[in-house]
């Protein structure tokens, strides 16, 4: 059996009377894209911040390659090997692309900002940039200023930047929100290529995207995972199908890919 690369054990996190997470317990494997689905509100941005690090779990564990990493700060993740994309878009938009992805290697390798020499015109920092970029199949934007760029550039950009760190789990909140169909499938088929050289986290509300990509399907309700397994299982599994059907607001209903989660205002 393999061993999991990243493990949550019993972790709770409360925002007042609000429970965000309740002993979520969850593997994550390389190679396997693991996507998180749930509500509005279900707790999965709060989790993938509790990973990243950028919130402090009120108990439980979080290891990686078998260390705990619980408590440890974010910079010290993203050294191990952890990244995160951001629901919104992250980026500079007076910058150039290969401008915004060279500041995100520059931060990797521990540099000070160079405000007197920009960082596309270190050598390794620019060709590391130029790597990351080359990866979303952005090299030809590279001089483009990212407010040029449409969205889903935009989007591949921020990618790009966590990429730059080389990490082996990425963590993606919401990849293809706001993108039209085609940037849709083409971020699809970036995700597909990735999931070889790491793991991916994919908190997403696209369930066609989420029902092609993913290797294993975890489904968060109120802070707490109602089901874990394979699409298929989780498109058959009677909790989950409850679960959303007892929430007012969300219908569900059987696609050629399987669930379609809709909500509605
Ligand atoms: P969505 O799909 O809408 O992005 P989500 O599943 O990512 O939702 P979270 O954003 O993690 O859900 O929110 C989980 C719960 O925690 C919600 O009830 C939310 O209102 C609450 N919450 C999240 N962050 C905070 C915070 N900083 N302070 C107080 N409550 C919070």
């Amino acid at each position: 059996m393999t061993t999991p690369v990243l493990t949550l054990r019993g972790l709770c996190k409360d925002f007042g009377a609000i429970r965000a997470t309740d002993q979520v317990n969850l593997d994550f494997f390389s190679g396997e894209i693991h996507a998180l689905i749930g509500p509005n509100g279900a707790g999965k941005t709060t989790l993938i911040n509790q990973i990243a690090g950028e919130l402090k779990p009120d108990a439980g564990a979080i290891r990686f390659e078998g260390q705990d990493i619980t408590f440890q700060p974010v910079h010290r993740r993203s050294a191990l090997g952890i990244a995160r994309t951001f629901q919104a878009t992250n980026i500079f938009n007076g910058f150039t692309a290969l401008d915004n992805v060279a500041l995100a290697v520059q931060a990797r390798d521990g540099h000070s900002f160079r405000f007197w020499k920009p960082a596309r015109r270190v050598e390794p920092v620019r060709d590391a940039a130029l790597t990351a970029l080359g990866q979303v199949g952005l090299v030809h934007r590279a001089d483009t200023r990212a407010s040029r760029l449409s969205y889903g550039e935009q989007r591949l950009v921020g990618i790009a930047m966590a990429l730059a760190s080389s990490p082996r789990v990425l963590l993606l909140d919401e990849p293809m929100a706001g993108m039209g169909a085609r940037a849709s499938a083409e971020m699809v088929g970036l995700l597909r290529r990735l999931k070889d050289r790491m793991s991916l986290l994919l908190v997403e509300h696209d369930m066609d995207a989420v029902f092609s990509l993913a290797d294993r399907i975890s489904v968060l309700v109120y802070g707490r995972i109602i089901a874990s397994g394979t699409p298929e299982e989780i498109r058959r599994s009677p909790a989950v199908r409850e679960a959303y059907l007892g929430e007012e607001e969300i219908t569900l209903e059987n696609t050629a890919t399987g669930l379609q989660v809709e909500t509605h205002a």
